[in-house]
């Protein structure tokens, strides 16, 4: 158990890159290490730093993720279920499922962040989300330091939302998940975005969960930013679900806008298309812009600090909200002190 660090800075510790200082760091191992923590539930966890925004520096104590481990809690010819340390690195899960060839998250590979944060907004793509195989979600409760136990169901999962994220905020440190995975037969789900392309270009007629997984990564790596190289959080914004109402008005108006069906009967606009139909795409405003080649990622040119990305996004914001009079919430967790 190492001492913690003072003043130490953010900036590797979160994928916009942003120089923020911490006054007090922890970097947690062993969930014992929680007991030691003064004033607990005012402190901020990280795990890959890859869904927040820093606006200035940080007056409490950060704590930083570093748990581990990966175990098995049942299995049989066709299934497995695994729990897993909430700090261990989730692409490498992915990873570790393709090797022992294990299905249901090879649609996710390529995800950045921590095992922990994934269900905290039902971290989902090309088709799938962790809702569809999360069995539970163990986490620690701030006041008494009891673990408690969610069911999928009382995770209150939805588009990038869950309990954690409404109800159960800040009361909880997420300390382990479950999830259930076959081992045979797998129920591959192709059809989403360009994975349908990429296999017929490569006559793959029965895909295995690594060509998916392989798929999903050369897609994921074509389209978005590396954090390593151009600081960014992924998506800023959530695709807005509006009232099918509000939507045919928009539709007299704006011809050419993009729209999906929601299964509760309402419909969901793209974000990029409406920030890209406003001409934000590949704008740079100062040290940071709405990426060149996926309008709803925000970026860092290097230099930006938190609060200029924070009025960027504001601003989008506003122009979406005076053209089409929808309201973009963000999807990044944006943490003001
Ligand atoms: C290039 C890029 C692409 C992305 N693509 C996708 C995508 O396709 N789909 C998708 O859903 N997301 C995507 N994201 C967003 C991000 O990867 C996910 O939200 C991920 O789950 C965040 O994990 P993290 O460990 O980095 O979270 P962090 O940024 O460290 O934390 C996010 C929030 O969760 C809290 N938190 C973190 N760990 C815990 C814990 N153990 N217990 C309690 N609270 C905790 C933090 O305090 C913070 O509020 C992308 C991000 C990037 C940079």
């Amino acid at each position: 158990m190492s001492q913690p660090k003072i003043n130490l800075s953010l900036k590797k510790y979160n994928t916009f890159g942003l120089d923020v200082v911490a006054k007090e760091v922890v970097f947690l191992t062993e969930l014992k290490q929680l007991e030691n923590i003064h004033e607990l539930k005012n402190a901020m966890f990280i795990g890959g730093g890859s869904n927040i925004l820093l606006t200035q520096n940080i007056n409490r104590t950060v704590i930083i993720n570093q748990t581990k481990g990966i175990c098995t809690v049942t299995e049989d010819e066709d299934h497995i279920e695994l729990a897993i340390a909430s700090g261990e690195d989730w692409h490498q899960l992915v990873l570790h499922c393709i090797e022992n060839d294990f299905g249901g998250i090879e649609n996710m590979s390529l995800i950045p962040g921590s095992v922990g944060a994934a269900p905290m907004q039902n971290i989902g793509a090309y088709g799938k989300e962790i809702k569809d195989v999360l069995t539970y979600v163990e986490a620690v409760n701030l006041d008494t330091l009891s673990i408690e136990r969610f069911t999928n169901e009382e995770c209150e999962f939805g588009y990038r939302e869950s309990i954690f994220k409404k109800a159960a905020k800040g009361q909880y440190f997420i300390s382990s998940i479950g999830i259930r995975l076959t081992k045979r037969d797998h129920k591959l789900n192709t059809s989403y975005g360009d994975i349908e392309n990429y296999l017929a270009e490569r006559c793959f007629t029965y895909p295995t969960v690594r060509d998916i997984s392989n798929a999903v990564i050369a897609i994921r790596q074509s389209k978005l930013p590396d954090p390593a190289k151009l600081g960014n959080s992924g998506s800023f914004f959530k695709n807005p679900v509006i009232e099918p109402t509000h939507f045919e008005k928009l539709k007299e108006n704006f011809p050419e806008i993009k729209s999906y069906p929601t299964p509760e009967g309402k419909v969901k606009v793209p974000a990029g298309w409406l920030i890209e139909s406003l001409g934000w795409k590949g704008k740079r405003v100062g040290n940071t812009g709405s990426h060149a080649k996926q309008a709803l990622v925000l970026v860092n040119y290097g230099e930006a600090n938190g609060q200029e990305v924070y009025e960027l996004a504001t601003a989008i914001q506003k122009s979406v909200q005076d053209t089409y009079q929808i309201t973009l919430e963000m999807e990044v967790n944006v943490i003001t002190e």
